[in-house]
């Protein structure tokens, strides 16, 4: 029987993905030189793609990493002399946070508990923060921050980097990139591809802050600090071996979106929302985990349970497998993810399967 997975992470393939793998294996994509001519194509055509889908300035560029982690700790290296401030609300937050500590920033945090949404008009940030990080959309908790108080706090505090983890939530958000520094992602969530890939979209502010640092002697890293990345990057290269067959699928997966049509995906991705919230609401065992409207996400959403163990094996016997609850929560939930690779009937079913 085939799977369907509903996971926050890793989840569903995007339903081009098989064939453009086929593809790959065929055109000798992994084992072409990442020098060649040929790269540069593929490169060229993944960023292209990227721009296009989610409407990303010319004055911002597009790098490629190893995974949305990875990039946590660059943008701490390369955009943070001493301090920077984060706003905290589930195990994704905290690990910025905590990357931020690793590499010895003083770093300040904003927290509230899981599930709860931050009244940003009321969190004060200190003049001497670098950088303000968001965790946009919490995948541990299935709250999301919705864009306007981000560019609420891009607007009080404008010399600050706003960067927002994005990877749970892309490419379903509009993003107003004129109105934050930076944004990164991983692509096995909503590009519904395989992981190993984190991609990094950021602004010239983040760049000159890099050089700044580095002109003043301090560690940004060494391969993949921010000017290494550029100077590589403007030759549609990187610079070490990357993840080819990746950067040649996003950009594939990215074409077919933009087929598809980004707004549609959007639709979409609100209607099979309302779907699970609605029937989540009506289920005498289910309740939604955030209870704020506002405040919850349409990606991830995060559902108490009287029985989750019993519920998801359920659902694994009709092949569809959700999410646990993260961490300490997964006694009392599960986590369905919404993403562009999920289908309205494949919705309808796996709830179809919830009924008691
Ligand atoms: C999954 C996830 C990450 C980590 O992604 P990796 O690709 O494992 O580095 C970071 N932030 C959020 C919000 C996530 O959901």
């Amino acid at each position: 029987m085939s799977k369907i997975f509903f996971t926050p992470g890793p989840s569903q393939l995007y339903p081009t993905v098989k064939t453009h793998v086929r593809r790959a294996l065929d055109e000798d994509i992994a084992s072409i030189s990442h020098r060649s001519k040929d790269f540069e194509t593929i490169y060229r055509d993944a960023v292209a793609g990227l721009r296009e889908l989610l409407a990303i300035p010319s004055d911002f560029e597009i790098f490629f990493a190893g995974s949305a982690t990875e990039w946590m700790e660059r943008i701490i290296e390369n955009c943070v002399r001493r301090h920077s401030f984060h706003f905290v609300n589930g195990a994704f937050s905290k690990r910025f946070f905590e990357i931020a500590q690793e590499l010895k920033k003083e770093s300040v945090r904003f927290e509230v508990p899981a599930g709860q949404g931050f009244a940003v008009a009321d969190v004060t940030i200190p003049d001497s923060a670098e950088l303000i990080c968001f965790t946009q959309n919490e995948t541990s908790t299935g709250m999301m921050i919705p864009m306007e108080d981000i560019y609420s706090i891009k607007k009080r505090y404008p010399d600050a980097l706003v960067v927002m983890d994005i990877v749970s939530s892309v490419p379903c958000p509009e993003i107003d990139f004129s109105r934050i520094d930076a944004a990164f992602f991983s692509v096995q969530k909503g590009f519904g591809l395989p992981a190993g890939m984190g991609v990094l979209i950021l602004n010239q502010k983040c760049l000159k802050k890099a050089e700044q640092l580095q002109g003043e002697g301090m560690n940004v890293g060494s391969y993949h600090n921010f000017l290494s990345i550029l100077r590589y990057h403007q030759k549609h290269q990187t610079p070490e071996t990357p993840n080819v067959l990746g950067i040649y699928l996003l950009g594939r997966v990215c074409a077919d979106m933009l087929k598809t049509g980004i707004q549609n995906i959007r639709r979409q991705t609100e209607e099979k929302a309302r779907l699970i919230y609605d029937y989540v609401a009506l289920h005498p065992e289910l309740s939604l985990f955030v209870s704020d409207p506002r405040v919850r996400s349409q990606t991830v959403i995060a559902v108490n349970a009287v029985r989750p163990d019993i519920l998801k094996q359920k659902l694994t016997d009709g092949g569809y497998i959700v999410g646990s609850g993260y961490g300490e929560l997964r006694k009392s939930q599960i986590r369905i993810a919404n993403f562009p690779a999920h289908g309205v009937d494949e919705v309808k079913k796996m709830l179809e399967l919830m009924k008691i």
